[in-house]
């Protein structure tokens, strides 16, 4: 697989350097960086064009910002790309109209929010992109302590191998924070402003995701909510819990909806907008210091 990357800024040249130095550095056929070019709005994307871009199957956008996306794209269908990955990690990057500008540019366009909720989307190219980077998954070997992580997908960024590294030696019980403290040391780039598209900030949601791929590896769910089913009323207050969860409003599978509603603890942030919200009080909050 041939990859273009189109980046700007620190966040764009993590990502670069991350999928450098953890294998797909044979895979780059370009890296155009455009780093403090260009604003929100360009009168003429096309003037930033490379004045040669290589044949690729995938282009991959990392810290461009309004417009700048729109060059990505371009440069996507210059080379031949049948797919394009355009990231996003604020609140405004990527407006509806660019997003549907970029999808007429490039056969199969994807806009993962944050860049590392990516997963498997059914695109050949991409879909070999996000076997290695996108939401985080880690195996973990240790009876009550943590002796070894291997990861099976990063976040783009490389937080995952740094909370890999860092956490060895963490009893089981405790991976829920140890996590949390870590992926906050490494630092995360996205941004702290609540997107209302989801309410929420970009940089918690990402937590939320490394979280859940290290309490799934230590079989530990930490904090999360809980329902009482006795106590739920779904079919009277139309699943509200569902409504408010960031995740799930990231089409994320962290609350079911049966007859009542059910959370899946590895998967919830512990955010507590559900229970916040809830009419029947039917949530509660469990793990380290909450019962
Ligand atoms: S908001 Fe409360 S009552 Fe409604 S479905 Fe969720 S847990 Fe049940
Ligand atoms: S606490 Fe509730 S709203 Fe927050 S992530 Fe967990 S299930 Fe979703």
């Amino acid at each position: 697989m041939r990859i273009i990357m189109v980046t700007a800024g620190n966040y764009g040249a993590r990502v670069v350097n991350t999928m450098a130095v953890h294998g797909l550095a044979p895979q780059i056929v370009a890296v155009f960086d455009y780093t403090g070019e260009g604003g929100d709005f360009l009168d003429d994307p096309s003037s930033l064009l490379p004045a040669r871009t290589p044949d690729a199957d995938l282009t991959v956008a990392a810290g461009l910002g309004g417009d700048l996306n729109l060059v990505a794209a371009e440069i996507a269908a210059e080379s031949g790309s049948g797919g394009i990955i355009v990231e996003s990690h604020a609140p405004g990057q990527l407006p509806d109209g660019l997003r549907s500008e970029i999808d007429s540019l490039v056969d199969c366009a994807i806009f993962p929010t944050p860049f590392c909720s990516l997963e498997p989307v059914g695109d050949p190219h991409i879909d070999t992109f996000a076997s290695r980077f996108g939401k985080p998954e880690v195996e973990m070997e240790g009876n009550d302590r943590v002796v070894s992580v291997k990861v099976k997908r990063s976040a783009p960024c490389g937080s995952t191998f740094y909370v890999a590294e860092n956490i060895r030696g963490v009893p089981l019980d405790e991976v829920d924070v140890a996590a949390g403290e870590k992926f906050h040391n490494y630092p995360c780039l996205a941004s702290m402003e609540v997107d209302p598209r989801f309410g929420d900030t970009h940089l918690h949601v990402a937590g939320y995701l490394t979280r859940e791929a290290f309490k799934r590896a230590a079989g530990v769910p930490g904090a999360h909510a809980e329902v009482d089913p006795e106590v739920c009323r779904g079919a009277e207050c139309g699943f509200i819990c569902m409504d408010v969860c960031p995740l799930v409003r990231l089409s994320m599978g962290t609350i079911r909806r049966g007859v009542t509603a059910e959370v899946d603890p590895f998967s919830c942030g512990a955010c507590e907008k559900c229970m916040r919200e809830c009419p029947s009080g039917a949530i509660k909050m469990m793990g380290p210091g909450k019962r």
